[in-house]
């Protein structure tokens, strides 16, 4: 049994809603409460409290606190092992110290437990979640396998999303007997072996226009607060950026306009990578450093960056769930190297685009199949 991850956009009424986020602050009091614990001991020279110590903590808590009685009791427990795992990566060199969640930098999620029926879908259209009821949403059917655990979010843009952790039997698609070899590009984002090319689409540019109007507003309206804040400051009067609903309001468009734009992008490569696992046995592929990746500032070159990430990462669980095989290969010299005979037939500049080999006199291949082919071969070494 694997878990998998089944995300949901929640429509909650207002006082779900109200729910949903003091328990989001109640989560993030009790991380500050341990976190501050941690470091106190830690100055006093005491040992790091592990997670049962600090599950056991959370009991006088609450005794402390009463008022942590109100929050979903197992979203605690979790936020505790978060930190946990928060303070592992930490000894083990990570990840930075584990920071204090301030209002500019709340804590945006919550996990519950599924116990004894307390999380399940009603009438296809309805969530119930611990404590807070029937909660409203679109595609029941993607869920039917047993419920573990949701995590619910408050994203950026005000909206509130789910992800549904269920018990998943991973089915397994038919064995093929095909095996590709796949290149990373800008113009396009896939070459294969095959030849077929996975072209980059500009998801940002339809909606580009909107975004920009957008961005020119905020750009206004933080102007405009800003000179009030000034003025009002002269008059004694304290005024803060928050106090503008109308600048919060042109935030929240931008990033929902950036959202949309993400989603567009991740739902075309979930295509692509399902469609390619599906009709292929052994993918290569080259192994990708995320390091190096970060490192790109330009535009183009970090969408794709982002892309050739994510495709990464699908095709790694999709073949684990599927029963496929994804082979991860050194992609040094692939564009040199010749795919028929194997010579490395040196540098070339990158607006040759046709490979010519001067040792078999093979001709004409396009410089990308050829060095996703080797990709390929390498694989199959
Ligand atoms: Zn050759």
């Amino acid at each position: 049994m694997k878990l998998k991850g089944i995300k949901i956009k929640l429509h909650p009424t207002e006082n779900q809603k109200a729910f949903i986020d003091k328990n989001l602050s109640l989560n993030r009091f009790v991380w500050n409460k341990l976190l501050g614990m941690q470091q106190d001991r830690f100055e006093n020279g005491g040992d790091y409290v592990n997670a049962y110590g600090m599950h056991y903590l959370m009991k006088a808590l609450k005794i402390e606190f009463p008022f942590l009685k109100e929050a979903e009791s197992t979203s605690l427990e979790y936020t505790s092992d978060d930190l946990d795992d928060a303070f592992t990566r930490f000894f083990t060199k990570q990840n930075n110290h584990p920071r204090f969640k301030s209002r500019k930098h709340p804590k945006n999620t919550y996990k519950s437990k599924c116990i004894n029926h307390n999380i399940m879908i009603v009438d296809t259209h309805y969530l119930k979640l611990p404590k807070l009821g029937l909660v409203k949403f679109f595609g029941g059917h993607r869920i039917q396998d047993k419920i573990k655990s949701a995590t619910i979010r408050r994203e950026l843009n005000g909206s509130y999303t789910a992800t549904i952790h269920v018990e998943h039997e991973p089915k397994v698609f038919e064995k093929t007997g095909n095996v590709i070899g796949i290149d990373l590009g800008l113009t396009d984002l896939v070459i294969q072996s095959d030849g077929f090319k996975l072209k980059n689409k500009q998801f940002e540019r339809s909606l580009a226009k909107n975004r920009r109007q957008w961005e020119r507003k905020f750009a206004r309206r933080h102007t405009q607060a800003l000179a009030k804040i000034e003025e009002a400051k002269a008059q004694g009067i304290d005024l803060k950026l928050s106090d503008f609903k109308n600048l919060h309001k042109a935030k929240e468009h931008i990033a929902r306009i950036s959202k949309k734009i993400a989603n567009q992008r991740a739902n075309y490569l979930q295509q692509y990578t399902t469609s390619l696992v599906r009709r292929f046995d052994l993918i290569a592929m080259e192994n990708l450093s995320t390091k190096k990746l970060m490192q790109n500032h330009h535009l183009a070159r970090s969408i794709a960056d982002a892309s050739w990430a994510k495709i990464k990462s699908m095709l790694t669980y999709k073949c684990d769930w599927y029963g496929k095989e994804l082979i991860l290969v050194d992609a040094r010299y692939t564009s040199q190297i010749c795919s028929h005979c194997g010579e490395n037939t040196g540098k070339k500049p990158l607006h040759i685009r046709r490979f010519d080999c001067p040792h078999c006199h093979s001709v004409g291949i396009d410089r990308d199949v050829n060095a996703a082919n080797n990709i390929l071969n390498k694989a199959l070494a």
